[in-house]
């Protein structure tokens, strides 16, 4: 074990795994603390359709195997456990520490892929039927509903935005929420209003998703909020879009977040307000929460970890990185403000 690791990254879903990717590549040894949970969120789920290079679909189980694998192949190394705290260095230069229980670990600079969990209900049967008709993600999972009745539980824009995707593939689309006025804006809820096969059903709570003889989801139990009647609707779909929480606690009080805990990062790139530490995935990223994203942001926060590791005077150079201009070349404008250059191939660096 190195005494002081060129880069950790902690996470191990499309995002840490990428950036575990592209960081072995650059030959820099990344130490993945992947969690108890390895693979992420597409361990609950079945089928991924919506991946690139998959035409056929893949399991998502699957797919993360591939994506570790892929990282180990160019030597990332795994420690399968939860990073239990991180004290992060505030200077340039400085050294970060990663916990796992007791056992303290050392880097030059920190990746942070630890994604976001889909708020559940607690209800009966919504664990059991995951993957099985209860599903926290219309674009992922809509596909699957052609032609059945579905509901959608939830009053922000996110639940509208949720109805109004499914509402293309599904017969009907009842939106349960337990307030007689939503949260959604006001667009949002006319947009759902206008499609004809919505139903906006108020003040409900779902109180248990029911199996059918298939062992899919075949029912739910919806209870009135102020009457207390209760009364079974019939859906083989139902998604839960009461909201997410990014898993930042770790870094809480070290690294900047918004007001619902989602790491900020500068611009376009991956950098949080500590140097040498960088974000990826869903624990940025509240709009897009994708597979394909999660994966592209760890590629950037593995090259901007690769560049800070080389440009950064007071941190020595890793052997063996790939050489290249500045890092802060590849985000500057072109020469020629406003005009299109042709891109000078000394000056790009080589990461084929
Ligand atoms: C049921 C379901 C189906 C989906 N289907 C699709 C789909 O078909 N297509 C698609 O593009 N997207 C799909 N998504 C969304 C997709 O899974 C996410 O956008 C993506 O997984 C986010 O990747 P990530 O790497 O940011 O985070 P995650 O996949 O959430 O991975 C984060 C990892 O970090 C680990 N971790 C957290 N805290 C710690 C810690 N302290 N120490 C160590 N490790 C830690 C977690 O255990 C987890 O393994 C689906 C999501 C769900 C829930």
């Amino acid at each position: 074990m190195a005494e002081v690791e060129n880069v950790i990254i902690v996470g191990s879903g499309p995002a840490g795994y990428t950036a575990a990717l592209y960081t072995a590549r650059a030959n820099l040894e990344p130490l993945v603390i992947e969690g108890f949970m390895w693979g992420g969120l597409l361990q609950q789920t079945t089928e991924v359709e919506n991946y690139p290079g998959f035409p056929g679909g893949i399991m998502g189980p699957e797919m993360m195997q591939h994506f570790r694998d892929q990282a180990e192949r160019f030597g990332a190394r795994l420690i399968t456990d939860q990073a239990t705290a991180v004290h992060l260095g505030t200077e340039p230069g400085a050294e970060h520490r990663v916990f796992v229980g007791d056992r303290e670990y050392r880097a030059r600079s920190v990746i942070l892929a630890m994604g976001a969990e889909h708020k559940k209900l607690c209800v009966g049967g919504e664990e059991e039927l995951a993957g099985r008709g209860v599903s926290y993600c219309a674009t992922c999972d809509a596909a699957f509903f052609k032609g059945s009745r579905t509901l959608v539980v939830g009053g922000g824009d996110s639940a509208m935005e949720e109805a109004i995707f499914l509402s293309k593939f599904a017969s009907a689309v009842t939106v349960v929420h337990r307030r007689a006025e939503f949260r959604a804006s006001s667009i949002m809820l006319e947009r759902a209003r206008s499609r004809p096969n919505i139903e906006l059903l108020t003040p409900y709570v779902v109180e248990e998703f029911v199996r059918g003889d298939d062992g899919a989801l075949a029912r739910a139990r919806l209870r009135q909020v102020e009457t207390g009647e209760t009364r079974e609707i019939e859906v083989q779909g139902a998604f839960v879009a009461v909201g997410h929480e990014p898993q930042s606690a770790l870094v809480e009080g070290q690294v900047d977040t918004d007001p619902e805990g989602y790491v900020l990062t500068e611009g376009k790139s991956t950098r949080t307000n500590r140097p040498g530490v960088f974000a990826a995935g869903d624990l940025v990223d509240f709009t897009y929460r994708q597979a394909v994203t999660a994966a592209g942001t760890g590629c950037q926060a593995a090259l901007d970890a690769e560049w800070y590791l080389r440009d950064t005077p007071e941190v020595p150079t890793p052997e063996g990185l790939p050489e290249g201009d500045l890092a802060e070349a590849q985000w500057a404008p072109p020469a020629g403000a406003g005009q299109l250059v042709a891109p000078d191939a000394a000056s790009q660096p080589s990461r084929s």
